[in-house]
């Protein structure tokens, strides 16, 4: 018998997927061997649960902040371990790199930006897959040189790869939300920033691209940056470039260099 839900929460982000094809697009896309660890974050009502589950996982940690649907899960799937509450307040450094877990989840649209910030630069991972809404999706994978490139896209492509595989029309949501979304898959850099390094380089990206059309001269000198003009010399970096045209390697360099007095 059809398992009666409560209307769904537009406060939890939650427009459930209903086409088994793009469910299981993106469970392929996270490309689970048998007994591999895989958490997944938001399962809603399992639409991608159960293409997870077929795959043999080892352990299966999901993450929901709906009890009701969290209780209705733990009926359906035993076995797997449910983490009730936000997800932005998980453990992600608990996520031990050697145990290559595998990340999904179709993410509440209101919180994917943070989210995915939080685990590049905590979590330990063998690939992530996530569904979020399209023009976050182009920030995430943005080039140097565009509009849709900024913070985020640096602060993310300096810790992980960051690809847009497909775009996801809303006639397979149920509620049908009213944007377009997109499907990104993520490897973490084997050399990504310290936990230092990432606090830097935060500092440097809200400094920079709060004001993207100046140059960077002009920037650091607003900010009384000392040595400012040594450091850009030193890494070639011309001072009339705007933040908007530097790749995200070279704000790692710069962040690396530029003295701590900026640091709020
Ligand atoms: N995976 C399901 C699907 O594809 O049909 C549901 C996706 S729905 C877009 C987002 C899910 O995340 C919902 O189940 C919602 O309850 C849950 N959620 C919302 N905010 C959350 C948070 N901060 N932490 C954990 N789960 C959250």
């Amino acid at each position: 018998m059809e398992r009666k839900y409560a209307p769904a929460k537009r406060s939890l982000g939650q427009n459930f997927l209903v086409d088994q094809n793009i469910c299981r697009k993106i469970v392929d896309a996270l490309d689970i061997k048998p007994g591999e660890n895989v958490l997944e974050i938001g399962p809603g009502r399992g639409a991608l649960t159960r293409h997870v589950a077929e795959r043999n996982p080892g352990r299966y940690v999901v993450l929901e902040m709906d009890d009701a649907l969290a209780d209705a899960l733990q009926h359906d799937f035993p076995a797997i371990e449910i983490v009730r509450g936000d997800a932005l307040a998980y453990d992600w450094a608990s996520l031990n790199p050697a145990e290559g877990w595998k990340i999904v989840g179709n993410l509440p649209y209101n919180i994917a930006s943070p989210l995915i910030w939080d685990i590049v630069s905590r979590a330990g991972f063998a690939r992530a897959v996530f569904m979020v809404q399209l023009e976050a999706g182009q920030r995430l994978a943005a080039k140097p040189g565009g509009k849709d490139y900024g913070a985020l896209s640096v602060f993310v492509q300096n810790h992980a790869t960051a690809e847009l595989l497909f775009r996801v029309p809303p006639h397979v949501f149920r509620p049908q939300p009213k944007v377009t979304s997109a499907v990104l898959r993520f490897f973490l850099r084997p050399t990504k920033p310290t936990q230092h390094e990432a606090l830097r380089l935060s500092s440097t990206l809200r400094m920079c691209f709060q004001q993207r059309r100046k140059q960077l001269g002009t920037i650091l000198k607003s900010h009384e940056v000392s040595g400012y003009e040594e450091v850009l010399r030193a890494l070639c970096i011309d001072p009339v470039q705007r933040p908007e045209t530097l790749e995200p390697e070279r704000f790692l360099a710069l962040a690396k260099l530029l003295p701590l007095d900026f640091l709020a």
